[in-house]
């Protein structure tokens, strides 16, 4: 018998992944499908309930694989409906989930990575530093705890989640596949958003692998802001972003990017910014997401007062870009953007550089609040 850690860990493993096990195991592909439906579509991790599989089959599953499902260590309801979860993982790392209820559908926050290495300087994920990229099986795992939790299927689902999910290309790619597939989840490409700060490299290899939404952290419209706002500009800068997110689209005419733009006072957020704005992105198939800046302890931010946030909205939808403001949910439980801090192990000993910074200040945990009420 193997030993836990040797075992194959089923929920990462997409179809051809699922074919391939079935026939190493002595089995035609078609029971690799079986096997995807009952983990996926059905939700069952008894090997033995999975009657119509061989006995054989089952017991070499019992044998050698596993189906890891993480637990969820905290749940939080918000005021709105929205649900926080902070799930532990097999080595003890938490992530945070986000359950979004709305007028008939459910949409889930799914992270990709323990932390983040990317540093945006408005983001609360980004003072935790980085531990670990997520598997497939752990990102997939989020959306099968929230539908059994919740007892109700999750009908959307957006990687804007802790984490920079280009930044952890194969493991999201396989877990987005997975959310697709007819035997699985079954959610439509125009169901799934991948939310990216512009990892150009990574956005190119995509547009060969995935289909699904795009939505683009932007939050400025020059270099010299996005810099200081979106540090990997420095590496990515616009004029190399703009051009891959519309190569993104352009085989599909009615295909839009989605810009997010956080409403950050007297940063980004005056009239000269949206006409910035306006200009950057004039002949780009476009939908403008307004956030409002969602506030965390030890950041100098504000957010911008909500008859600027209309200002520049309407100056937007004037030069015809469809723009949203996004409602703030989930903000009484630190569910909102930016918010999603677990427990991060900080490989990157950026919490320790912080401390010795000035601009922010390393608070204990990076929303102030222990995890308090945790069920273990
Ligand atoms: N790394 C990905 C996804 C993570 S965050 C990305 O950068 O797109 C999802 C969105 O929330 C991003 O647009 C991010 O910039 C925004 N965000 C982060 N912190 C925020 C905060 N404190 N207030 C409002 N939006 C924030």
């Amino acid at each position: 018998m193997e030993t836990a850690a040797e075992r194959i860990d089923l929920l990462s493993l997409d179809r051809e992944g699922l074919e391939a096990l079935a026939v190493k195991f002595g089995y035609k592909t078609f029971q690799g499908r079986n096997l995807l439906k009952w983990i996926h579509k059905h939700g069952v991790i008894d090997f033995e309930a999975m009657t119509d599989l061989p006995q054989r089959l089952r017991d070499q599953l019992i044998e050698q694989t596993e189906i890891r499902v993480p637990e969820v260590v905290f749940e939080q309801p918000s005021n709105d409906g929205t649900v926080k979860w902070v799930v532990e993982l097999h080595d003890g790392q938490r992530i945070e989930s986000v359950y979004i209820p709305e007028e008939g559908r459910s949409t889930l926050c799914v992270s990709s990575q323990v932390g983040c290495a990317l540093d945006c300087s408005f983001c609360s994920t980004a003072q935790q530093g980085f531990n670990r990229n997520l598997t497939a099986g752990e990102i997939v795992a989020q959306v099968w705890v929230s539908a059994h939790r919740m007892q109700l299927p999750v009908t959307n689902v957006v990687m804007m989640g802790m984490g920079e999910p280009l930044a952890n290309f194969d493991a999201v790619v396989t877990a987005m596949n997975l959310m697709q597939d007819d035997l699985g989840l079954k959610l439509s490409k125009h169901k799934i958003t991948l939310s990216t700060s512009g990892i150009v490299p990574a956005l190119n290899k995509l547009r060969e692998k995935s289909d699904v939404c795009l939505a683009v952290s932007l939050h400025a419209a020059d270099n010299a802001l996005r810099d200081e706002l979106v540090p990997i500009n420095k590496k990515y800068p616009l004029e190399e972003l703009i051009p891959a997110c519309k190569e993104f689209i352009k085989n599909d005419k009615r295909r839009k990017i989605t810009w997010e733009y956080v409403m950050l006072d007297g940063i980004n957020d005056t009239n000269k910014h949206a006409k910035a704005l306006i200009r950057l992105l004039e002949g780009v198939p476009s939908k403008i997401n307004l956030i409002p800046f969602n506030p965390f302890p030890g950041t100098d931010y504000k957010t911008s007062s909500p008859e600027r946030v209309d200002a520049f909205r309407n100056k937007l939808m004037k030069a015809g870009l469809f723009t949203v403001t996004r409602k703030t949910r989930g903000d009484d439980i630190d569910a909102a953007c930016g918010q999603l801090v677990g427990r991060v192990q900080d490989r990157s000993r950026r919490q320790l550089r912080r401390v010795n910074s000035t601009k922010v200040k390393a608070p204990s945990t990076a929303t102030g609040k222990p995890l308090n009420g945790e069920v273990r």
